[in-house]
C-alpha cells in the first residue's frame, strides 16, 4: 500500500528527500498537511500487486555486531531570533503568462516508412487505442491489467477500456505502425471481433497489440494489411458483458485470441502491462532520453551514487545498483522486510529497519555481491530520515528527535523533539533542518557540533551563496548567517501559500526562483540578493499541478505533475528567464489517477534521473533534447 505525494528533488551531493512509502508516512502526511489541497490519499492495492516480479534474494540480513553508543549532553531548544517583517506587495493575478513551447512526444511522430526489416514501417511512438493520442477523455479504463477475477478464477491478461456514458460504437485505433496478423469479426464468437497487430521497433524488437469485443460489422482492416499509428480499426461492439475494449499487449500468439485471461500472472507467459508499455515507449522515443528502465513497481527510491559510479535505488526490500550508461541493474542487497530508510554517506550505505538497530555497509572495499554489515548504529523504529553528514555518518531525523551518528556508527549527540523533518539543506559543511510539529524550528548542525535551534520558524529550504532561503507558509525569508547569531530576514509575504504544491531553487547568481502557488495564482518568481522581485510570470495556463523546481549545472528546470481521474502526467520544462519561455523537454505519464513516488535526481553528469511515479525510470540529458 502506498500513498500519493508530491514529487521531490535531490540536490546534487546533498540528499534532500521526502520519503513517500507507507512506512515513511510521517513525512508524506506532513507534506499533505502543509498542502491542504494536495491530491487525495488513495490506496493503490488494486494495482500491480499481483504482477511484481519474483525476486531471488541475493543476500539476507544477519546482524552480528552490537552497537556501543556514546552519549553527549542534550542541547535544549534556544531560539535566538524572531522574523522581522518587511512585507512587499502581494502580486496581482494579472501577471503575464509565461510562453509555453515544446512538444517532445509530438516531435517523435513521423510517417511510417517501410524498411528492410518491415514492409509496414517501424514504430515511431505509440498512442492509446481509444481517444488517441493520449486517451485524455477516458476517465476510466486502462488500469485493470493482471487483476484476479474470481468469476473466471483467472487473471486478466489485458486492460478494459471504457468510460462513463458507455463506449458502444466508439472507434478503436491502432496504437502504432504495424501489420495485421489476425482480423476476425467473429474471433470471440458471442463476445465479438478480434484484431491483432504486429509492431516492429527500429532496434528490431517486436510487440503485438490485441483489440477485442469489436463490432463485427465495423471492421476496417484485413489480415496482412499494413496500418499506421492512429488508423481506425473497428468500433466497440456489444458482447455479453457491458461494451468495452479488451486491449492486450503481448509477445506471443500473433494469430490466437486466447480468451483474455490466464491461469497465473500473465506477465510470466508473454503478456505485457499495456498502458505501462505504451508510456515506456513514448518516453523511450523522446530526444534526450538515454535509456528507460521499464516499470517494475511503484516503490522505487533513489539512494545515491556508489563509489563505483553506479547509482543505488531501493525497490521494496531490494537494493539495486544501476549502471548509468545502460540503465541495467544488479541486485546487491535484499532484506526480509522493507528498510525504513537508507542513505549513502562517504561511500558507506546506512540502512534503518523496523527495529532499533541500523546497519552500515562499506562500498569502498566490499565486493557488491558479497556484502555484510561492517557496523551498526542505534536508531528508532520507522518514521525517520537519514541525512548524510559532511565527512561521514548520518543525522537521523525522527519524530522524537535528531541523532548524530558518526561514520563508524557511534552516537555523537541526540536532541529530543516532537517534530518531523520538513526539509534539509547543506551549506558550508553545516546541515540546516526545518521541522514541523510541536517543535517547529530551523536547526543548524555544524560538522563538528551538536544541533542548535536557530529560530522557531519552518519552511522549505534552499542554499545559495551565504544564504539559506526559507520558504514558509506566509512568505519568503532567509537566514542571515553574517551576524553573531543567525537571524531570519523577511523578503516577501504572501497570503494563502500552498506550500505543498510550491517549490524553490537557488539560481547560480545567488538569486532564488519560486514556483509559487497561492490563493490568487500560480507563478514563477525570482528574488535577487537585494530582496527585490526581479521577474515574475504566471503559470496559470498549466492548470492545477504540483510544481517542483530543480537546478542542473546552474540552469533552472520545472517539473509539473498533474492528475486527471484515470491518468497522471509528469512534464519536465527548461526555463529561460531571459526570453520568458518554458520549454517542455520531457513528458511521461501513467494510467494511475495519482502520481506515486515520482522523483528527479540531478546527476553530476549533466543529466537527470527521472522516476515517473508508477511508471518508467529514465536517464535524461536535457542538453541533447534541444
Ligand atoms: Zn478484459
Amino acid at each position: 500500500m502506498r500513498f500519493t505525494d508530491h514529487l521531490y528533488v535531490h540536490n546534487l551531493g546533498k540528499l534532500k528527500k521526502i520519503r513517500t512509502h507507507g512506512k515513511r508516512l510521517a513525512i508524506t502526511s506532513l507534506i499533505l498537511l502543509v498542502a491542504s489541497s494536495c491530491l487525495s490519499l488513495q490506496r493503490e492495492d488494486e494495482v500491480a500487486s499481483n504482477i511484481s516480479p519474483n525476486v531471488e534474494p541475493t543476500n539476507t540480513l544477519t546482524p552480528s555486531l552490537t552497537p556501543t553508543p556514546t552519549e553527549t549532553p542534550t542541547p535544549s531548544l534556544t531560539p535566538t531570533a524572531t522574523p522581522t517583517s518587511t512585507p512587499t506587495p502581494t502580486p496581482t493575478p494579472t501577471t503575464e503568462p509565461i510562453l509555453f513551447t515544446g512538444d517532445p512526444i509530438g516531435a517523435t511522430r513521423r510517417e511510417a516508412e517501410p524498411s528492410g526489416r518491415t514492409r509496414c514501417g517501424e514504430v515511431d511512438t505509440l498512442d492509446f487505442p481509444m481517444d488517441p493520442p493520449d486517451a485524455a477523455r477516458f476517465a476510466r479504463g486502462g488500469r485493470d491489467f493482471g487483476v484476479f477475477r474470481s468469476r473466471y478464477d483467472k487473471y486478466h491478461a489485458g486492460e478494459d477500456w471504457w468510460k462513463s456514458g458507455g463506449v458502444l460504437g466508439e472507434p478503436v485505433y491502432s496504437i502504432g505502425n504495424g501489420r495485421i496478423t489476425y482480423a476476425q469479426p467473429n474471433g470471440w464468437g458471442r463476445d465479438k471481433g478480434v484484431i491483432i497487430i504486429e509492431h516492429i521497433f527500429n532496434d528490431g524488437r517486436k510487440v503485438l497489440s490485441f483489440y477485442g469485443h469489436l463490432d463485427e460489422e465495423s471492421f476496417e482492416v484485413f489480415y496482412g494489411e499494413c496500418v499506421a499509428r492512429g488508423q481506425l480499426l473497428a468500433k466497440v461492439g456489444n458482447p455479453r458483458t457491458p461494451p468495452h475494449l479488451h486491449f492486450e499487449m503481448r509477445t506471443h500468439a500473433p494469430d490466437q485470441t486466447l480468451g483474455g485471461y490466464w491461469d497465473i500472472d500473465p506477465t510470466t507467459a508473454g503478456w505485457i502491462w499495456p498502458s505501462m508499455r505504451i508510456w515506456e515507449e513514448r518516453v523511450r522515443a523522446q530526444k534526450g532520453v538515454r535509456w528507460v528502465r521499464p516499470f517494475e513497481n511503484t516503490g522505487i527510491e533513489p539512494i545515491g551514487r556508489l563509489p563505483s559510479g553506479r547509482f543505488a535505488i531501493l525497490e521494496d526490500s531490494t537494493f539495486i545498483s544501476v549502471d548509468l550508461e545502460t540503465g541495467r541493474g544488479v541486485e546487491f542487497l535484499t532484506f526480509l522486510e522493507e528498510p525504513t530508510n537508507a542513505a549513502i554517506s562517504d561511500g558507506k550505505l546506512f540502512v534503518t529497519q523496523e527495529d532499533d538497530v541500523g546497519l552500515i555497509y562499506n562500498f569502498k572495499e566490499n565486493n557488491l555481491l558479497d556484502i555484510n554489515p561492517i557496523g551498526q548504529f542505534p536508531t528508532q523504529p520507522a518514521r525517520n530520515q537519514l541525512i548524510p553528514r559532511p565527512g561521514g555518518g548520518v543525522v537521523i531525523a525522527a519524530q522524537d528527535g535528531l541523532t548524530g551518528i558518526d561514520a563508524n556508527g557511534n552516537r555523537l549527540w541526540r536532541v529530543e523533539l516532537n517534530s518531523q523533518l520538513l526539509d534539509t539543506v547543506t551549506l558550508n559543511e553545516t546541515i540546516y533542518i526545518s521541522t514541523i510539529g510541536d517543535n517547529e524550528a530551523i536547526w543548524q548542525i555544524p560538522w563538528r557540533g551538536a544541533p542548535e535551534s536557530v529560530i522557531d520558524f519552518t519552511g522549505k529550504l534552499q542554499a545559495s551563496g551565504q544564504r539559506v532561503w526559507v520558504y514558509g507558509e506566509t512568505g519568503l525569508h532567509y537566514l542571515n548567517l553574517n551576524d553573531q547569531t543567525p537571524n531570519l530576514q523577511t523578503v516577501a509575504t504572501y497570503d494563502e501559500i500552498n506550500l505543498g504544491r510550491s517549490s524553490l531553487t537557488a539560481l547560480g547568481n545567488g538569486n532564488v526562483l519560486l514556483a509559487h502557488v497561492d490563493g490568487n495564482d500560480q507563478r514563477l518568481i525570482v528574488y535577487d540578493t537585494e530582496n527585490r522581485r526581479t521577474w515574475e510570470r504566471s503559470l496559470r495556463d498549466l492548470g492545477r499541478s504540483n510544481f517542483t523546481l530543480a537546478n542542473l549545472m546552474g540552469s533552472p528546470y520545472l517539473v509539473s505533475e498533474s492528475a486527471a481521474s484515470a491518468s497522471s502526467d509528469l512534464s519536465l520544462y527548461e526555463l529561460d528567464i531571459e526570453t520568458d519561455q518554458l520549454t517542455k523537454i520531457l513528458e511521461a505519464g501513467t494510467r494511475f489517477a495519482y502520481p506515486i513516488d515520482s522523483w528527479l535526481y540531478p546527476l553530476d553528469t549533466d543529466s537527470f534521473l527521472v522516476n515517473t511515479g508508477g511508471g518508467p525510470m529514465t536517464l535524461f540529458d536535457p542538453k541533447s533534447a534541444e
